[in-house]
């Protein structure tokens, strides 16, 4: 099923999310529907927040940028790397900062550079809650650092500096108030 993604200025995209437990009310459904939200949006992480849920789960599937060439050398690796994250924990994050051209679903037609380390070390349950503690690097690290802010309640607009804060601002305004164009089901909160 595909679930309405929550836009800026909803309450819940700032929520510090919870952890969960394996009696979590049909969590297989929701990491399934979440896949779908995903990637009927055409997206790459989704984070439980983003479908209004403050609990600490998201979704990752990089499948779609094995096939873009500025990936080539690691085309294999993101082939195969769709992932679900319960309960992460980053535990280390290293090496230099670099910066890239995000975007969220939750915040449409907005793009902007934003600096991030290149290596982290993240703690997580996977779908069947068996733990894992793994180092990621490259894209792979930096999608999961976009989707790990979104279960601490922080999102990509908020690393900007103080200037492209107020460049984007109204744009924020418009999305809150739902009054821009989108080709995904959304839940305005205004
Ligand atoms: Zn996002």
């Amino acid at each position: 099923m595909i679930l309405p993604i929550r836009a800026f200025g909803d309450a819940v995209l700032r929520k510090t999310c919870h952890n969960i437990d394996q009696d979590y009310p049909d969590l297989h459904e929701l990491i399934q529907n979440m896949y779908e939200t995903m990637e009927s949006a055409h997206g790459i992480g989704l984070a439980a927040p983003q479908v209004g849920l403050d609990i600490r789960l998201f979704v990752v599937d990089l499948s779609p940028l094995a096939e873009d060439e500025d990936y080539a050398d690691i085309a294999e690796e993101l082939k195969n790397f769709k992932k679900v994250f319960i309960n992460a924990k980053i535990l280390e994050e290293t090496g230099d900062e670099w910066k890239f051209n995000e975007g969220c679903l939750s915040i449409p037609e907005v793009r902007e550079d934003v600096k991030r380390k290149e290596t982290i070390v993240i703690e997580y349950y996977d779908e069947n809650f068996v733990k894992h503690t793994d180092t990621f690097s490259d894209m792979r690290a930096r999608v999961i650092q976009h989707e790990y802010d979104h279960i601490e309640g922080i999102l990509f607009t908020d690393h900007l500096s103080s200037l492209k804060k107020k460049l984007v601002k109204g744009k924020l305004v418009k999305i809150a108030h739902g009054d821009v164009a989108v080709n995904y089901k959304m839940r305005f909160p205004k």
